[in-house]
């Protein structure tokens, strides 16, 4: 990766966007940074085909194509070191409810709620209004699963670290 590649990397991308997604078992950001070169080789070996190669060549998560199951596979790919199974959880990544939700409008639905095999996302009632998600952080695993159903895109997947502090 180039000098001007890696320090956009590390401040998000030059349009001021945070930093993607990477794939599971990353390393953190600057230390992904130094390893990547790039590859694609866990780009080439997801089978779900969820990881595309950013704006930069560096691969990032879009749970737009479809969910993650965790098989391992990009983690295995990577000969770099930047991707580090065995290292605990894949990511600390989770769901977050964006304003853009049908239902926090008053139009009911719940397809995130639907695609959580987890149980991480529940309608909660809302009296004289449309029951509205809600998610269990302590069961989301940040598969993605719930991402692309929703016809709002008002469903984000992101490493808590960054939540907490967007
Ligand atoms: S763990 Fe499997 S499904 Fe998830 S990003 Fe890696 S290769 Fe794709
Ligand atoms: S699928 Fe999207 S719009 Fe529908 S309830 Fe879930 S977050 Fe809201
Ligand atoms: S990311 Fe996965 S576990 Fe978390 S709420 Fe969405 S579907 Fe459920």
């Amino acid at each position: 990766m180039t000098a001007l590649a890696r320090r956009a990397l590390l401040r998000g991308d030059l349009r001021g966007r945070r930093t993607p997604l990477r794939p599971p078992w990353a390393l953190a950001e600057a230390d992904f940074a130094e390893r990547c070169d790039g590859c694609r080789a866990c780009v080439r070996a997801c089978p779900e085909g969820i990881l595309a190669a950013g704006w930069s060549g560096v691969p990032e998560v879009d749970f737009g194509r479809g969910a993650c199951t965790f098989c391992g596979a990009c983690a295995a790919a990577c000969t770099r070191g930047a991707l580090r199974r065995g290292r605990g959880l894949p990511w600390a990544a989770r769901a977050r409810i964006t304003e853009t939700c049908l239902a926090l409008r008053g139009i009911a639905c719940g397809a995130c709620v639907d695609a959580c095999e987890r149980g991480a996302l529940r309608l909660r009632p809302v009296r004289g209004g449309v029951a509205v998600p809600r998610l269990d952080p302590g069961s989301c695993d940040g598969c993605g699963a719930c991402v692309a159903p929703c016809p709002a895109g008002a469903v984000e997947v992101r490493e808590r670290t960054e939540e907490a502090g967007a």
